[in-house]
């Protein structure tokens, strides 16, 4: 980035009529308001990301071992199959929700 010499804006500026000074005073305090609202929204942009990735951090992955159900399986002689991933979280309401991840653990 080309480093902008405000001494020689400075130095310009010093040139300028009261009018003419009243004028980009005015031009400046909206421009600082400018890039202050744009710094606001970025920060603003950044809370809601971190945010939602606080509520990915409330998900959990938990490794089980399961019974499939069917009739003859080694799972029915205590043999479970697995593990298997499963992530839990709450949802908005509070309710607990699960879902299946994987065989292997994704974490
Ligand atoms: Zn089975």
């Amino acid at each position: 980035m080309k480093l902008i010499d405000v001494e020689w804006i400075e130095r310009q500026a010093a040139k300028l009529n009261l009018e003419q000074l009243r004028r980009l005073d005015a031009w400046v305090s909206d421009r600082i308001r400018q890039l202050e609202a744009a710094d606001d929204a970025t920060h603003e942009k950044a809370d809601s990301e971190r945010s939602a990735k606080k509520r990915g951090g409330n998900r959990i992955n938990v490794q089980e071992y399961v019974r499939c159900g069917k009739e003859g399986c080694k799972c029915a002689r205590g043999e479970l199959h697995g593990p298997y991933t499963y992530a839990y979280w709450r949802d908005e309401s509070g309710r607990m929700r699960s879902a299946y991840v994987g065989k292997e653990l994704k974490q």
